[in-house]
Protein backbone atom coordinates (compact mmCIF):
# COMPACT_ATOMS: atom_id res chain seq x y z
CA UNK A 1 0.00 0.00 0.00
CA UNK A 2 2.50 2.41 1.12
CA UNK A 3 4.79 1.46 -2.10
CA UNK A 4 1.54 2.22 -4.02
CA UNK A 5 1.14 5.64 -2.46
CA UNK A 6 5.21 6.85 -3.41
CA UNK A 7 4.25 5.44 -6.99
CA UNK A 8 1.51 7.71 -7.44
CA UNK A 9 3.12 10.68 -5.87
CA UNK A 10 6.30 9.82 -7.89
CA UNK A 11 3.92 9.77 -11.24
CA UNK A 12 2.48 13.59 -10.18
CA UNK A 13 6.08 14.78 -9.78
CA UNK A 14 6.87 13.21 -12.97
CA UNK A 15 3.81 15.00 -14.99
CA UNK A 16 4.87 18.10 -13.17
CA UNK A 17 8.12 17.77 -15.21
CA UNK A 18 7.18 17.22 -18.31
CA UNK A 19 4.53 19.87 -18.18
CA UNK A 20 6.81 22.88 -17.10
CA UNK A 21 10.26 21.62 -17.96
CA UNK A 22 9.72 22.26 -21.94
CA UNK A 23 8.74 26.12 -21.31
CA UNK A 24 11.43 26.99 -19.17
CA UNK A 25 14.35 25.30 -21.44
CA UNK A 26 12.98 26.26 -24.67
CA UNK A 27 12.83 30.13 -23.44
CA UNK A 28 16.14 29.98 -21.76
CA UNK A 29 18.84 27.41 -23.24
CA UNK A 30 17.58 26.78 -26.47
CA UNK A 31 16.77 30.55 -27.37
CA UNK A 32 13.57 29.63 -29.07
CA UNK A 33 10.39 31.17 -28.06
CA UNK A 34 6.58 30.89 -27.64
CA UNK A 35 5.90 33.11 -31.26
CA UNK A 36 8.23 31.94 -34.25
CA UNK A 37 7.74 35.11 -36.48
CA UNK A 38 9.33 34.25 -39.76
CA UNK A 39 11.73 36.85 -41.47
CA UNK A 40 8.77 37.52 -44.20
CA UNK A 41 6.57 38.82 -41.52
CA UNK A 42 9.30 40.76 -39.63
CA UNK A 43 10.36 42.48 -42.80
CA UNK A 44 6.94 43.13 -44.09
CA UNK A 45 5.81 44.36 -40.77
CA UNK A 46 8.54 46.22 -39.21
CA UNK A 47 10.29 49.45 -40.27
CA UNK A 48 13.94 49.11 -41.78
CA UNK A 49 14.83 50.73 -38.37
CA UNK A 50 12.55 48.29 -35.99
CA UNK A 51 13.99 45.63 -37.78
CA UNK A 52 17.48 46.00 -37.17
CA UNK A 53 16.70 46.81 -33.56
CA UNK A 54 14.81 43.87 -32.79
CA UNK A 55 16.16 41.24 -35.04
CA UNK A 56 19.32 42.33 -35.19
CA UNK A 57 20.25 43.98 -31.64
CA UNK A 58 21.21 47.42 -32.84
CA UNK A 59 20.59 50.37 -31.07
CA UNK A 60 18.61 53.76 -31.96
CA UNK A 61 20.06 57.17 -31.93
CA UNK A 62 20.05 58.58 -27.81
CA UNK A 63 17.71 61.69 -27.17
CA UNK A 64 16.08 61.08 -30.56
CA UNK A 65 13.76 58.82 -30.53
CA UNK A 66 9.90 58.48 -30.13
CA UNK A 67 9.20 57.68 -26.58
CA UNK A 68 12.08 59.22 -24.78
CA UNK A 69 10.56 61.85 -23.26
CA UNK A 70 6.87 60.36 -23.92
CA UNK A 71 5.38 61.04 -20.10
CA UNK A 72 1.34 59.79 -20.85
CA UNK A 73 -0.25 57.23 -18.72
CA UNK A 74 -0.34 54.36 -20.43
CA UNK A 75 1.26 50.99 -21.46
CA UNK A 76 4.56 49.72 -23.91
CA UNK A 77 4.26 46.79 -25.82
CA UNK A 78 6.54 44.74 -28.01
CA UNK A 79 6.27 46.45 -31.75
CA UNK A 80 6.97 42.92 -33.20
CA UNK A 81 4.34 40.92 -31.16
CA UNK A 82 2.14 43.09 -29.22
CA UNK A 83 3.52 41.08 -25.61
CA UNK A 84 2.95 43.80 -22.76
CA UNK A 85 6.35 44.92 -21.68
CA UNK A 86 6.57 48.02 -19.66
CA UNK A 87 3.94 50.24 -17.55
CA UNK A 88 4.56 54.22 -17.88
CA UNK A 89 3.89 53.70 -13.97
CA UNK A 90 7.49 52.45 -14.14
CA UNK A 91 8.98 55.32 -16.34
CA UNK A 92 11.83 57.54 -15.32
CA UNK A 93 13.93 60.16 -16.57
CA UNK A 94 17.50 58.54 -16.51
CA UNK A 95 19.05 61.03 -18.34
CA UNK A 96 20.06 57.93 -20.80
CA UNK A 97 18.54 59.14 -24.02
CA UNK A 98 16.12 55.58 -24.22
CA UNK A 99 13.47 55.12 -22.49
CA UNK A 100 14.39 53.80 -19.11
CA UNK A 101 12.27 51.68 -16.43
CA UNK A 102 12.81 50.51 -12.99
CA UNK A 103 10.30 47.32 -13.79
CA UNK A 104 8.71 45.35 -16.17
CA UNK A 105 4.79 45.13 -16.78
CA UNK A 106 5.09 41.66 -15.16
CA UNK A 107 7.63 38.68 -14.30
CA UNK A 108 6.95 37.33 -17.78
CA UNK A 109 7.54 40.10 -19.99
CA UNK A 110 10.75 39.93 -20.63
CA UNK A 111 14.21 37.49 -20.71
CA UNK A 112 17.73 38.74 -20.02
CA UNK A 113 20.82 36.95 -21.10
CA UNK A 114 24.68 37.71 -20.97
CA UNK A 115 25.78 39.81 -24.02
CA UNK A 116 29.63 40.31 -24.73
CA UNK A 117 29.49 42.25 -27.81
CA UNK A 118 31.21 45.50 -28.25
CA UNK A 119 33.85 44.71 -25.74
CA UNK A 120 31.14 45.08 -22.58
CA UNK A 121 29.73 42.55 -20.48
CA UNK A 122 26.24 43.79 -20.54
CA UNK A 123 22.72 42.36 -20.21
CA UNK A 124 21.10 42.03 -22.86
CA UNK A 125 16.87 42.49 -22.74
CA UNK A 126 14.75 40.28 -24.80
CA UNK A 127 10.73 39.68 -25.53
CA UNK A 128 9.94 36.70 -23.59
CA UNK A 129 7.28 36.14 -26.60
CA UNK A 130 8.90 36.27 -29.72
CA UNK A 131 12.88 36.81 -28.72
CA UNK A 132 13.08 40.68 -30.47
CA UNK A 133 15.71 42.34 -28.89
CA UNK A 134 14.45 45.70 -26.84
CA UNK A 135 17.55 47.11 -25.13
CA UNK A 136 19.58 46.04 -21.79
CA UNK A 137 19.37 45.98 -17.76
CA UNK A 138 21.52 48.43 -15.99
CA UNK A 139 21.54 48.00 -11.92
CA UNK A 140 22.12 51.74 -11.67
CA UNK A 141 18.32 52.60 -11.64
CA UNK A 142 16.07 53.91 -8.61
CA UNK A 143 14.46 52.30 -5.96
CA UNK A 144 12.37 49.96 -5.30
CA UNK A 145 14.22 47.61 -7.57
CA UNK A 146 17.70 49.91 -8.49
CA UNK A 147 17.31 48.74 -12.07
CA UNK A 148 17.12 50.10 -15.38
CA UNK A 149 15.72 48.58 -18.24
CA UNK A 150 17.58 51.16 -21.36
CA UNK A 151 14.71 50.33 -24.40
CA UNK A 152 15.04 51.04 -27.64
CA UNK A 153 11.89 53.29 -28.95
CA UNK A 154 11.83 51.55 -31.96
CA UNK A 155 11.14 48.24 -30.28
CA UNK A 156 8.32 49.61 -28.24
CA UNK A 157 4.64 50.13 -28.84
CA UNK A 158 2.82 53.04 -27.03
CA UNK A 159 -1.19 51.98 -25.86
CA UNK A 160 -2.29 55.04 -23.95
CA UNK A 161 -4.08 54.56 -20.81
CA UNK A 162 -7.62 55.57 -22.34
CA UNK A 163 -7.68 52.44 -24.51
CA UNK A 164 -7.88 50.46 -20.84
CA UNK A 165 -10.60 52.46 -19.61
CA UNK A 166 -13.55 50.78 -19.16
CA UNK A 167 -17.19 51.49 -20.28
ZN1 LIG B 1 7.75 40.42 -28.86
Amino acid sequence: MKYNNYLVVLSILFLFVILFTPVTSALKVEGKYPIELFDEFWESKLTEEEYSILKEASTEPAFNNKYYRNKEKGIYSCAACGNFLFDSEHKYSSGSGWPSFYDVYSDNSVVTRADDSMGMNRTEVICSRCGGHLGHLFSDGPEPTGLRYCINSASLQFLKAAHFAKG
